[in-house]
């Protein structure tokens, strides 16, 4: 028998992951409108947006106003935002933002096309990021992107992504994001590094982020879970990759993952069927598809009551 987790914790980043590859940007009203449903359907940690500079990434400019609205109504869920800098902490300070995510690549070359940084002078930087953060009451946590493997290098070598833990560590951040943005990890490598991670470092809040470029994210969440992993990023609809790059997927499908868990016995406190509908919604907004397993066939308690008919 398989080594469940009772339950779970999903991360919205749809959002977030989702729509900032997206050339319709929703209004901030709409934006509002899917942050109220999903919390409606039980999300308890939202990934909401990034402080990127608007003029890089300019479907997360209205961040700040987000969180601004959110704060306001103070929904009582985790509402996190992701930070490129030191400025990112100084933004969310300015607009009431309780969480923030920094980000580093464990592949040193995509580190230095997307950040213009080597890991280390990124390491460098979060000491004051953790500083100012906590200083202000503001929660931090890290992500490590690519450490299964990268377009550049292949497999990273798991030193290289232990020094990156370390280096969190060090800096105060116990939080950790592992991030398969390039969807190239596998099940068997993925239970064999979180086994690794959660023996080597068992004070390390963790987090998995799988995109399902080729297929393999349920699987490999159930290969986390097998190992004790209890918390996961998904994005409604399977949202987020390029859509224009023939091939690129998105994250995984926060309502597969729910449905997922769902059948197999695991808690996550959300409502599959908001999700979907707020899937639909987000579909109709953006004018495509969207790649859902459970939007094209439904759930399957729903088989057996067509069949009873
Ligand atoms: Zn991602």
């Amino acid at each position: 028998m398989m080594n469940l987790p009772s339950e779970v914790r999903i991360c919205e980043v749809g959002l977030r992951d989702g729509l900032q590859n997206e050339k319709v940007i929703p209004t901030t009203e709409q934006k509002l409108e899917i942050l109220r449903d999903l919390i409606d359907a039980g999300l308890q940690v939202i990934e909401i947006g990034s402080f990127m500079h608007p003029k890089r990434v300019p479907q997360m400019a209205d961040t700040d106003e987000l969180c601004r609205v959110m704060a306001g109504e103070n929904p009582g869920v985790e509402l996190r935002a992701l930070i490129p800098n030191l400025r990112g902490v100084q933004r969310a300070i300015d607009c009431g933002c309780k969480k923030v995510k920094l980000n580093v690549s464990a592949s040193r070359q995509h580190n230095l096309k997307n950040l213009n940084m080597t890991p280390e002078q990124s390491v460098a930087g979060f000491a004051d990021c953790v500083d100012l953060a906590t200083k202000n009451g503001i929660e931090i946590s890290g992500s490590i992107s690519m450490p299964f493997a990268s377009p550049w290098e292949g497999r990273i070598p798991q030193s290289d992504v232990d020094a990156i833990i370390e280096a969190y560590l060090g800096v105060g951040i116990n939080e950790i994001s592992l991030s398969d943005a390039s969807g190239m990890a596998v099940p068997n490598q993925v239970y064999e590094i979180c086994q690794h991670v959660r023996e080597k470092y068992p004070q390390v809040s963790w987090w998995l982020h799988f995109h399902n470029t080729r297929g393999v994210a349920i699987a490999n969440i159930m290969a986390a879970m097998e190992t004790g992993m209890t918390q996961f990023d998904a994005s409604f609809g399977g949202l987020g990759g390029c859509p224009f790059v023939p091939g690129a997927a998105g994250n995984v499908s926060t309502e597969d993952v729910v449905h997922m868990c769902m059948e197999s016995g695991v808690e996550t406190g959300i409502d599959v069927r908001k999700i979907m509908a707020i899937s639909r919604k987000v579909s109709n907004i953006l004018g495509h598809g969207m790649d859902s397993y459970l939007l094209r066939a439904g759930c399957s308690s729903d088989l057996l009551e067509t069949a009873s008919k």
